[in-house]
């Protein structure tokens, strides 16, 4: 397969680049290299002769289109997007400008690539869009979104994910365009930039630092490990039915206050703290963010049932493969703390 990946080079991208050329198939990875992206990721292939990368933006009409065409895709996937809720409360405008513009820009795109390509060819292509549980908004105590559930985003991130997902399927109905939606629940796992949750306390406890909890710490989460979405994802590829939308989960509901602790408590085996400190002595109660939704939980039994996909990696086991990749790879957080973000409060206003 050949497959052309927008946003390779962030956390979910590269991990599923990276399985891919593992499997054979050719990638050209098409990304701005934002604050978020890391090339570092990709050290393991991208000497590979199959992988190719490109530095551009998807609101480039012109660089993406020509960058489609001579490559020659069969599978166009999705990744590049603005994913931080809390830097969409401090600055929508670059959300609404990729989120949206951007995958209005990528879908004309595709669309002209699509609409010379052979009928042979045609019958093997698909468009991917990678997106998120949060277009379905806040669940209370009890239900789970299903692919019918409706739309009710909240966040001005979730709102341009939302806005996006319509627009490619209006891009299928209206022009034909064979399109696929997933949408996926929080991920974890090796590559995620520290600003998320679940790295975010792995190194705050590693550098002594407060680890701040948003509200009471009630708020709920679906939680799939990294690989099992590449694997879903792969399955869309392979049999996912165009014109289909996937919900993808890991059943792993928790609490944020519950992540923290469980992370500090795997940490305090594996690293005791002197004078019988815990890590979780650090736990600092602060302000709600704004908008804060309580509860998603994720159905995805269509996808189970339909292509066969399950989670492999139960929570508490991949959540300690997580903490020891963190551990092991210290260098690859610390370039990122000392130059890009340093575990500072965001989206607070
Ligand atoms: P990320 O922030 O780690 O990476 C995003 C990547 O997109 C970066 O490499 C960045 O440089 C690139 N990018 C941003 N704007 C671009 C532009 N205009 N043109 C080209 N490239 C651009 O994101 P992630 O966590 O890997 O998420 C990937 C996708 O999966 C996103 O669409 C996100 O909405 C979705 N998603 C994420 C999660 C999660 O838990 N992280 C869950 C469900 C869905």
């Amino acid at each position: 397969m050949k497959i052309f990946v927008t946003g390779g080079c962030g956390f979910i991208g590269s991990n599923f680049v990276i399985e891919q050329i593992n499997r054979g198939n050719k990638i050209l990875n098409f990304d701005k290299l934002t604050y978020a992206a890391n090339q570092d990721n990709l050290l393991e292939i991208n000497q590979n002769f199959n992988y190719t990368f490109l530095k551009g933006d998807i609101t480039d009409s012109e660089k993406l289109s020509s960058a489609i065409k001579e490559f020659n895709p069969n599978i166009i996937i999705n990744f590049a997007a603005e994913s931080h809720v809390d830097r969409s409360i401090d600055g929508p405008k670059e959300f609404i400008n990729t989120n949206i513009i951007g995958t209005y820009k990528l879908l004309q795109c595709s669309l002209d690539y699509y609409d010379n390509l052979s009928k042979e060819y045609k019958n093997n292509f698909k468009f991917i869009h990678v997106s998120t549980d949060e277009v379905y908004g806040s669940l209370g105590e009890k239900g789970s979104f299903k692919e019918i559930s409706p739309y009710r985003p909240s966040s001005p991130y979730s709102a341009s994910k939302a806005s996006s997902d319509h627009l490619v399927n209006a891009w299928h109905h209206t022009f034909n365009l064979p399109t696929i939606i997933t949408n996926c629940s929080n991920n974890y796992g090796p590559y995620q930039f520290p600003e998320k949750l679940i790295p975010l306390i792995i190194i705050s406890c590693l550098n002594g630092k407060p680890l701040p909890i948003y509200g009471d710490g009630t708020n709920i989460r679906d939680w799939l490990y990294v690989t099992d979405h590449c694997n879903a994802l792969d399955s869309v590829i392979n049999n996912g039915e165009v014109g289909e939308t996937y919900n993808i989960g890991g059943n792993e509901e928790k609490t944020n206050l519950e992540i923290v602790n469980i992370i500090c408590s795997i940490l305090d085996k594996k690293i005791p703290l002197k004078d019988k400190l815990k890590y979780s002595d650090s736990i600092v109660y602060v302000k709600d963010r704004p908008g804060h939704d309580f509860r998603y939980a994720i159905d995805s039994s269509k996808i189970q049932n339909k292509l066969n996909w399950q989670p492999q990696y139960k929570f508490e086991d991949a959540i300690v493969k997580t903490i020891d990749w963190y551990l092991n790879n210290q260098s690859w957080w610390e370039k990122i703390i000392n130059n890009k973000y340093s575990l500072n409060r965001l989206g607070s206003k």
